[in-house]
Formats: structure tokens, sequence, C-alpha cells
């Protein structure tokens, strides 16, 4: 866990785009930050200069102690989580999990037991043995979000997880990232445009405009100054 400092960050894309303008956001230890705003406010931007994505033009970005400007993505100890799942098609799910911690050659036991807590945490027990393609949307998801979890990173960064989803689905995997949140007090930035995620889930809000920031407070803050 820890902290995030965005401090006077800003990104001008080549061509000359103001995307992020002056945006600052001390975010706390375990803290969940919802970036919301119209389409081409900057969210996925500053997101992405926060997860080392994308270079940032002005200000500066510290996770924790560090200023990660100009640490490498690998090296932020941050995970995200992308609309689109990520999965390996070819891998069962248990192998999905497990890839990024047999990489940085965990020990055996301790990847096994990362894997059934991830597993059991989002219920994903009974599909094991499965190939991504054997799944339905909500696992599919469910899984991208496990391989966030074995991570154990100092944050999660999420875009817009649940937009692929159908309306249903979403209710019910918002239910279960409120509850993993409550369990696991990752600090988090979740990306998303729509409004009820973005009540369900916030401790702070944080509405964008035109790459600047417009407004900054709890949901009740913000719904109720509009
Ligand atoms: P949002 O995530 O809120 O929809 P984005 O961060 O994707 O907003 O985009 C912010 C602005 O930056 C938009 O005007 C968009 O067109 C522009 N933009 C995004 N990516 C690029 C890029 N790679 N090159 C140039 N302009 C970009
Ligand atoms: P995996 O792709 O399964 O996570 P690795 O952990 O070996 O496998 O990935 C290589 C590097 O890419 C890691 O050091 C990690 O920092 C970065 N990385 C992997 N997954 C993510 C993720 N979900 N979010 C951010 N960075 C990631």
């Amino acid at each position: 866990m820890a902290s995030i400092e965005i401090d006077k960050v800003g990104k001008v894309y080549a061509g000359g785009v103001h995307a992020v303008t002056d945006v600052s956001i001390s975010i706390a230890d375990g803290e969940f930050i919802v970036l919301v705003g119209p389409s081409g406010c900057g969210k996925s931007t500053l997101l992405r200069m926060v997860a080392g994505l994308e270079t940032i033009s002005s200000g500066s970005v510290s996770i924790g102690d560090r200023i990660v400007n100009r640490v490498e993505p690998a090296d932020r100890d941050i995970a995200m989580v992308f609309q689109n799942y990520a999965l390996y098609p070819h891998m069962s799910v248990y192998d999905n999990l497990a890839y990024g911690l047999k990489n940085r050659g965990a020990p055996k036991a301790e990847i096994d037991a990362r894997v059934a807590e991830a597993a059991r945490m989002l219920q994903l027990e009974p599909y094991l043995d499965r190939k991504p393609k054997a799944l339905s949307g909500g696992q599919r998801q469910r899984v991208a979000m496990g391989r966030a979890i074995v991570r154990k990173p100092a944050a999660f960064l999420f875009d817009e997880p649940l937009s692929n989803l159908d309306a249903k689905l979403r209710v019910s995997m918002r239910g279960e990232i409120k509850q993993l949140q409550r369990r696991l007090r990752t600090t988090s930035i979740y990306v998303t445009h729509d409004q009820l995620e973005a009540m369900t889930l916030a401790d702070r809000l944080v509405v964008l405009n035109a790459g600047r920031i417009e407004q900054i407070g709890t949901p009740l803050e913000v719904y109720h100054n509009p």
C-alpha cells in the first residue's frame, strides 16, 4: 500500500493537444479515487501517466516515497485492470493468475497460496482449469482482477474495467469491487464514465473537464453541488 501524489501534472500530445493541465491530487494510503468526466476530458491520459504508459509533460507523480516519472513501468509496483481483460487465451485460469509470480521466480508454495486466495475472493475456484474462452464475461473480468490481486501491488489502476459487461453484470461486479476494496484497502484510481459506479465506489471523486479538475470531493459533496 502507498499514497499517490499527483503534483501539477500536465500532458501535451505531439501535435499540441493539451489533454491534461495542472492536475494535483493527494491520494491517501488505501483511498479509492474515481476519475469521472465526459469522453475526451483526459481521464485515461492521467491514469496512463500514473501507470507509466504515457510520458508526463510537466509536473510529477510519486507512489509512496518514490517519484515515478523516471521509473520504468515494470518497477512502479502498480497493477492495472483493463476493460478488455488482456488474458492469455491459451492458458488456464490458474496459469493466467500464476504467470506473473512464476516469471518473478516466486516459490511454488507461495504461488499456489496466492492464487488460491485470489480464486477464493473472486469465486473462481471452480474454474481454475478452464481456458478464458470457456468463461463468461464476468468470470473473465474476475480473472483480470485476480491477476492484479495476486501481485499484491502498492496500488490498483482501473481503466473502465466494467464497460464491456452488460448492465446487470456491471451492477453485480460493482458490488464485488466494493467488497474487495473493503477487504484489501489498496490505494486505487478508477476511471469510469458511469455515475452510479463512481458514486458507489469512490471515497473521493475527481471530476475532470477539458483536462482540468472541475470538482473534487466525496460523492455527496460533488453531487450536491453540481
Ligand atoms: P478520456 O479518457 O477522458 O476519454 P483521453 O485521455 O483519452 O480522455 O483523451 C484526452 C484528450 O487527449 C482528447 O482530446 C484526446 O483526443 C487526446 N488524445 C488522447 N490520446 C492521444 C494521443 N495518443 N495523441 C494525441 N491526442 C490524444
Ligand atoms: P504478468 O504480465 O502476468 O503480470 P509479469 O509480472 O512478469 O507478468 O509482467 C512483467 C512486468 O509488467 C511486471 O514486472 C509488471 O510490473 C508489469 N505488469 C504486469 N502486469 C501488470 C498489470 N496488470 N498492471 C501493471 N503492470 C503490470
